[in-house]
């Protein structure tokens, strides 16, 4: 059974349809990069991917749950499904740690102890270990990226779902988050993430989804996609890249 299903689905803002058709399916483990101009749909696709859209039509399931309107079952969804975002809207006011230790405390009324072993635990997977402490601006903006992923993390979640994290970061910093990520792709997460970052996609993606107009216009494995692109328009956007 696939770790994330989409089918068919359809998402309209007012009369635009922004989805026309969405289908694709992700097995546990798979890395998948999510490529295309802007306005094209992918942000759009990943947050009806954990219900904070409602689509009109079409059906998602992801790490088990069905995503639907119900709050409940939403609920329910995220905390099996993490996502970061290009803004990492760290708690100013907590110090790092706390910031992880929040969401397991009141989502999962996990205990203090556990909750700060599981923080520890992140925060050194994403090589941060000794800013447990820290406060948010006392942070590169890499670093506050990298705490926002432990934070997800901290979730133990079975999908992880990131849209261009690292848009906003300069090349170094870049660098350390997408190491985090490639990391967390040799452990055998499952991911879908939308990025600019080409050479990422195509060194650490199982599979490389481009989306063009609001829907699915090329697809295939990441090597293969983008050394042969079939369509005009991935040869296009590819080259337009480099
Ligand atoms: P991408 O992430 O590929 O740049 P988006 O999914 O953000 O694309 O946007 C796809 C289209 O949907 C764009 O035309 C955008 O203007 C529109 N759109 C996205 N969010 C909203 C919204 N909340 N209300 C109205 N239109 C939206
Ligand atoms: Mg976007």
């Amino acid at each position: 059974m696939p770790e994330v299903i989409v089918e068919n689905v359809h998402k309209s803002f007012g009369s635009v349809e922004v989805l026309k058709g969405v289908s694709l399916t992700v097995e546990r483990g798979e890395v998948i990069a999510l490529i295309g101009r802007s306005g094209s749909g992918k942000s759009t696709l990943l947050r009806c991917i954990n219900g904070l859209e409602k689509i009109n039509s079409g059906r998602i399931e992801i790490a088990g749950h069905t995503v639907s309107n119900d709050p409940r079952q939403l609920r329910e969804l995220r905390r099996d499904v993490g996502i970061v975002f290009q803004s990492y809207n760290l708690f100013p006011h907590l110090s790092v740690g706390e910031n992880i230790m929040l969401a397991p405390k009141i989502v999962k009324n996990v205990a203090r102890a556990q909750s700060r072993e599981t923080a520890e635990k992140v925060l050194k997977l994403v090589g941060l270990s000794e800013k447990f402490d820290a406060y948010p601006d006392e942070l590169s903006g890499g670093q506050q990226q990298r705490v926002a992923i432990a934070r997800s993390l901290a979730m133990q979640p079975k999908v992880m779902l990131f849209d261009e994290v690292t848009s906003a970061l300069d090349p170094e910093l870049t660098e350390e988050v997408l190491n985090v990520m490639e990391q967390l792709a040799r452990d055998g997460m499952t991911m879908i993430l939308v990025t600019h970052e080409m050479a990422f996609a195509r060194r650490v993606a199982t599979k490389t989804i481009f989306m063009h107009q609001g829907k699915i216009w090329e697809e295939g494995a990441s090597k293969a996609l983008f050394s042969d692109p079939k369509t005009p328009e991935l040869r296009q956007f590819v080259k337009a890249d480099v």
